[in-house]
């Protein structure tokens, strides 16, 4: 099994999950099956690397508390959105953080002139979008991966 070895420490999956539990992200949200994982090794680019555990964050707090247990065991660590990347930037051999549930839209501020939007992750674009013409206001960006990259802001 795959591990990561740092500063005299040996860490493989079942151990980055009970360190992250200990760290208080809730068991259901940390994914170590092989076929989770897979799951989570390639985006659209070529390279492809497996990660330790995935952790579904649901708020600033799970980030903050996965991003901390990471650092202080010297994990790598990378957050995913919907992996439509083309040069693999959402794949990583550590921890993984899947973004896709913190999707939460707040309109900030006098949105007439100036948007300033604040959306925490893993909101996908399209439906975004949507939500913002609402308000009359815009994305200013349409990669042409709209239906599935997401957006954070
Ligand atoms: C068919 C196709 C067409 C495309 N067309 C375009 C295009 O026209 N223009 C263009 O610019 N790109 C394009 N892309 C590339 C890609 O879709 C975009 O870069 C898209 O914005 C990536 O979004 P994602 O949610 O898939 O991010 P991911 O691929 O999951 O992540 C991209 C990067 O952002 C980081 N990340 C993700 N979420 C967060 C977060 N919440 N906080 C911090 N970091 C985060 C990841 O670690 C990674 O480094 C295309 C891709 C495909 C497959």
């Amino acid at each position: 099994m795959a591990q990561v070895t740092r500063a005299g420490t040996r860490l493989d999956s079942e151990a980055i999950k009970k360190g992250l539990v200990g760290a208080g992200i809730p068991e259901s949200q940390i994914e170590i099956s092989e076929v989770g994982r897979l799951g989570y090794a390639t985006d659209v680019g070529p390279i492809s690397l497996t990660p330790l555990a995935v952790v579904g964050v649901h708020s600033h707090a799970d980030v903050e508390k996965a991003v901390k247990y990471a650092y202080d065991h010297a994990i790598p660590i990378t957050a995913r959105g919907a992996g439509s990347g083309l040069p693999a930037q959402s794949v990583g051999a550590g921890i993984v953080l899947d973004m896709r549930s913190m999707d939460k839209i707040e309109v900030l501020g006098d949105h007439r002139r100036a948007a300033r939007s604040s959306w925490p992750g893993g909101r996908h674009l399209y439906p975004a979008e949507q939500f913002l013409e609402g308000h009359g206001v815009f994305v200013a960006s349409y990669p042409a991966s709209t239906d599935m990259a997401t957006v954070a802001a």
